[in-house]
């Protein structure tokens, strides 16, 4: 059932089981995974079935010096979430990437990998994905007919991508949850939580709207699926009866905001002779009706043996036609790229056939930063929650291990015969001005074993609290290299599971 927050049927007190604040990919995952189960299940959406500038300027907020998006626009605030317009790219995380590395400060999630396999398959299938085959390259591969561009087995791996159609969660599962028993509240914003006298247990949720008093829902559990910027402020702004807001005992809230970091520039990929025609060298292939991009990442042994973080490098569609003959690789686009020093290589290795030139893609996975952050600031919107701010902090650290990546990258692609990559020498000059990103909010309400440096424990209840839980990328301890929205949609089906078992009579 929808319904209109700024309309609701009046009489009977509101009240839910579940109140899942939040319809983005984690919430509408949690609600469908807990639909039909004779529970009173709330799904509260800020925005309304189509993209409005009202609901995208609650989002708003201001920036540090590291530039970044227009808050405002970097989500969407609507049913389905920012599904509305992601790209698609799929691929689950390392089973390193949750292990403790000495190399890695605050890393080490309190679940290991196999804790999340067992929803990675109904995650693939809920995002329209084929059956995993993220390090199934060589038979992927075979299939294909294509030849790998690096041989197996070094210090970099060749691995995949694979794309969802992409899925709109707010048009794929919308039918599914007007007949459902979920109660969908559109254009409802959650603007306060309220708690028991002792302050462990939610009672309830503030509910504003526009153009009418807010109105309080009782609940029993509460789910705050918002965003990896909006569920820290979501914590933040209810400070009415904690200070500094609720599971911010130890100031943790909002802290170790990770993006992944894409400078698509710093590289240069000149693919040599045959790759560049192959079907699968470097570019997107179907094997059957699942559509795959080939990434190149350092492996788990070389990472360890590093101290090194991941990279996952995905080459883009061919550009130019390159000839060595008229244009070394010195001459071309000198003003990006520098003086070359790997001519002789290009010399060597280029007697095969035509040579095209790529740019590198994808991003790098980052330290977990307490001094990046999402605060509040003293703007306010409309139902008086006050407005956020992101210091995004790069660190210089992180780009050494990109560029020793691409490095190694370099090296297993002159072995292999198939392409020179050339690394910009200004690279680090023109690491924060020239960064993008992905739009992968993460870290904001890390999970951990220890209050002191997390927010929320393995399974994404806010320590300390008895029924107020966390779903989406703003759990993941460390953030890893692969795109988070899998990851999100496994983690809300492992916390549905959970919740079975909170609701268990
Ligand atoms: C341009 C772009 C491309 C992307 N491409 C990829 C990709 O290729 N691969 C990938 O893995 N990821 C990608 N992403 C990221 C992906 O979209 C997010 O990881 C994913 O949508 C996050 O899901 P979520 O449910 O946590 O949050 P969202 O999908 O953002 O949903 C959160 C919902 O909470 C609502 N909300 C917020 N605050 C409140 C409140 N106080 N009360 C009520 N409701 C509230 C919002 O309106 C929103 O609908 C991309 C993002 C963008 C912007």
């Amino acid at each position: 059932m929808f319904l209109d927050g700024r309309t609701p049927p009046g009489g009977a007190a509101l009240g839910a089981d579940l109140a899942i604040i939040g319809a983005g990919a984690a919430g509408i995952t949690l609600a469908r995974a807990l639909a039909g189960r004779g529970l009173k299940i709330a799904l509260i959406e800020s925005g309304g079935l189509e993209w409005s500038e009202a609901a995208a300027d609650l989002g708003a907020g201001s920036l540090g010096e590291q530039h970044y998006g227009d808050l405002a626009y970097v989500r969407l605030r609507q049913f389905g979430g920012t599904t509305g317009h992601w790209g698609g790219w799929c691929r689950e995380l390392d089973a390193i990437d949750f292990e403790p590395r000495d190399f890695v400060p605050l890393s080490g999630w309190p679940i290991a990998k196999s804790d999340l396999a067992p929803f990675y398959p109904e995650a693939q299938s809920i995002l329209q994905l084929g059956p995993a085959r993220y390090d199934d390259f060589a038979a992927v591969a075979a299939e294909a007919k294509a030849e790998a561009p690096i041989a197996p087995g070094g210090d970099m791996e060749a691995v995949l991508f694979e794309f969802s159609p992409p899925t709109r969660m707010g048009e794929v599962y919308r039918a599914e949850l007007e007949q459902s028993d979920v109660a969908v509240w559109l254009n409802t914003t959650v603007s306060d939580i309220r708690l028991s006298d002792d302050l462990t247990t939610v009672t309830g949720l503030v509910l504003s709207r526009d153009g009418a008093p807010p109105l309080a829902m009782a609940v029993r559990h509460v789910v705050a699926a918002c965003g990896g910027l909006s569920n820290p402020q979501l914590l933040l702004n209810a400070d009415s009866q904690v200070a500094g807001g609720i599971g911010n005992a130890h100031d943790q809230v909002g802290r170790c905001f990770a993006e992944h970091p894409i400078v698509e520039t710093f590289a240069a990929i000149l693919a040599l002779g045959p790759a560049t025609g192959a079907p699968f060298a470097f570019r997107d292939t179907s094997v059957g009706n699942r559509r795959y991009r080939p990434a190149f990442q350092p492996s788990a042994a070389a990472r360890r043996a590093k101290g090194r973080l991941s990279t996952l490098v995905t080459i883009n569609e061919p550009g130019p036609a390159f000839d060595p003959a008229t244009g070394g690789f010195d001459r071309w686009d000198e003003a990006r790229l520098g003086p070359q020093a790997t001519g002789a290589a290009i010399a060597a290795l280029s007697g095969a056939g035509p040579l095209r030139l790529h740019y590198r893609s994808a991003g790098f996975e980052t330290r977990p930063n307490p001094d990046s952050r999402v605060t509040l600031t003293a703007a306010r919107d409309r139902f008086g929650g006050r407005r956020i701010k992101l210091d995004w902090r790069l660190s210089d650290a992180d780009l050494d291990d990109y560029l020793a990546n691409l490095e190694d990258l370099g090296r297993a692609f002159a072995a292999a015969g198939t392409a020179v990559i050339r690394i910009d020498p200004e690279a680090r000059a023109r690491y924060r001005a020239d960064t993008s990103w992905g739009h992968h909010h993460m870290g904001t309400t890390r999970m951990g074993d220890d209050p002191r440096v997390s927010v929320c424990d393995g399974d994404g209840r806010v320590h300390g609290m008895a029924n107020l839980w966390i779903a989406g990328s703003s759990l993941f301890t460390t953030p890893g290299a692969a795109n988070p929205t899998l990851t999100i949609v496994a983690l809300a089906l492992r916390l549905a599971d959970r919740l079975k078992k909170a609701f268990a009579p």
